[in-house]
């Protein structure tokens, strides 16, 4: 049985050669992720480019920067000690220097409240606001540390008015649609309307690229359901919600979030120091093994490494682990979940469940599905049964896209005079491909009335029976 959870990597344009996308896809990466945060569109370019070369089937994900504030650039590295006073000044066009730090949110003096807490690079140094005049916030530190340039910046509970995208982020989603991108991961979604922001310009390219929203404030946690109605699928992003909200919340957050999104057939990714300690060394600690294997057991749809495989020393071998833990949890749990049928397309719900269970009382080896839009496949996925799924797809896009998703294995194919040739034809290449014994049993859920009717029909029957039709 082939691995189920799939496996996000970010890489950076330092590291990004054809050799080394080819080993970490060797190693078990379905997705990439670009984060735009730190990249300009020619290193974007260079980047897909080179993925390309690798495959086709990989998923291509870019990260917006999203209403987020960073420190600005500066003169020197400012070393703190625990109970000195610096400034914050809102510019984002100004330096920091000396004992003043210049931020990129203009508003940020005025939407900030004395009495708030600061978080500097993912909570690494903290600051309390003491005081505040017209142009700065007077603020104490509270452990030592150094704050460097273009950290991030998160003030938990407080809301900061910041647009949904910057203009660099609407020029990245105009270069993703130009480019025929998957995925577009928009940082710090807080409501509907910051999804809608994104979708209106992708609406304007005419682009099928899939918006996944990345929670990482209360705001998208509190909001998770009207996000979820405008968003392809949701992204755990806990190095900035784990500053937000207090951590100790994040463990069962993270498992209401997995299952909401499997009830509403959404791919969730769960993101963000899963094997830190890998970026330093060749083997993960024991809690990130366990992190891992809590992950799959709540049957997350991916998991994703950031500067595991972005920066790391051990890239290949953090993805290979990942990998590992993963097969050891699925081959050991079946993940069944009995979510309740949906209301839309309540024709291929109903096929898509009798199927997996099907599969799960038969002992079935594969499911076999074409589609179009590849709804019907995330259908099969939401139930987390143990056979693969084999998704017969007509178009290219769609087929990266479903890279993400549980249990779910692409393959594209072109389609005949007919949809029942094509998946006919995709069947046979696919029994010859996977080396099924005659007898091992196999079930296929499919339309016999066009292919934008969707799945009318699920047939049953061992691998050799569906050969003979072949010759
Ligand atoms: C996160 O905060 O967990 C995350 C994935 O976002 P970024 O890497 O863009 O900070």
């Amino acid at each position: 049985m082939p691995r189920k959870t799939k496996i996000v990597a970010t890489i950076s344009s330092l590291k990004c050669s054809p050799g080394f996308i080819g080993r970490l896809y060797k190693a078990g990466m379905n997705v990439i992720r670009l984060n735009t945060a730190h990249m300009t569109r020619d290193d974007a370019l260079k980047m897909i480019k080179n993925i390309r070369q690798v495959s086709d089937k990989i998923g291509i994900l870019i990260d917006t920067k999203g209403p987020e504030i960073r420190t600005c650039d500066n003169d020197k590295p400012l070393a703190v000690k625990y109970g000195d006073t610096i400034r914050i000044k809102g510019d984002p066009d100004k330096r920091s220097k000396g004992k003043v730090v210049c931020v990129s949110y203009e508003h940020f003096v005025k939407d900030i409240p004395i009495g708030s807490s600061i978080m500097i690079d993912d909570g690494y140094i903290a600051l309390a606001v003491m005081d505040k005049d017209d142009k700065y916030l007077i603020c104490e530190v509270e452990n030592d540390g150094v704050i460097n340039a273009r950290k991030s910046i998160n003030i938990p509970s407080v809301h900061v008015r910041l647009p949904a995208l910057s203009d660099k982020d609407k020029r990245f989603i105009e270069f993703a649609a130009d480019n025929d991108l998957d995925f577009i991961a928009h940082s710090f979604v807080r409501n509907e309307d910051d999804v809608i922001a994104v979708q209106k310009i992708l609406d304007r390219k005419k682009s099928s690229i899939k918006i996944i929203a990345k929670i990482e404030n209360s705001q998208g946690v509190e909001n998770l359901c009207e996000i979820l109605d405008h968003a392809y699928g949701v992204m755990i992003a806990r190095g900035d919600l784990a500053v937000e909200i207090p951590t100790e919340q994040i463990p069962l957050i993270q498992k209401k979030i997995i299952s909401t999104c499997i009830e509403k057939r959404k791919p969730v990714i769960v993101a963000t120091q899963i094997l830190h300690s890998m970026i330093e060394s060749p083997r993960p600690t024991r809690a990130e093994v366990s992190d891992v294997a809590n992950a799959c057991l709540d049957s997350a749809d991916a998991l994703m490494l950031s500067g595991e495989t972005a920066s790391g020393k051990y890239p290949e071998v953090a993805v290979r682990t990942m990998a590992k833990v993963a097969k050891e949890v699925e081959d050991k749990k079946s993940s069944f979940i009995n979510v309740p049928y949906t209301l839309e397309n309540r024709i291929t719900a109903y096929l898509a469940k009798a199927a997996v269970k099907a599969s799960l009382r038969l002992n079935t080896k594969a499911i076999v599905a074409d589609s179009l839009t590849g709804e019907s496949i995330r259908a099969l996925a939401a139930y987390r049964g143990d056979n693969p799924i084999y998704a017969q797809i007509y178009d290219k896009r769609v087929m990266r896209q479903l890279s993400l998703s549980f249990g779910v294995f692409a393959d594209y194919i072109p389609r005949d005079i007919t949809s029942q040739d094509s998946l006919n034809k995709s069947i046979c290449l696919l029994l010859d491909d996977k080396q099924f014994k005659e007898d091992d049993l196999i079930i296929i859920l499919a339309g016999n009335f066009g292919i934008k009717q969707g799945a009318s029909y699920i047939e049953i029957s061992t691998a050799g029976n569906f050969k003979k039709k072949c010759t």
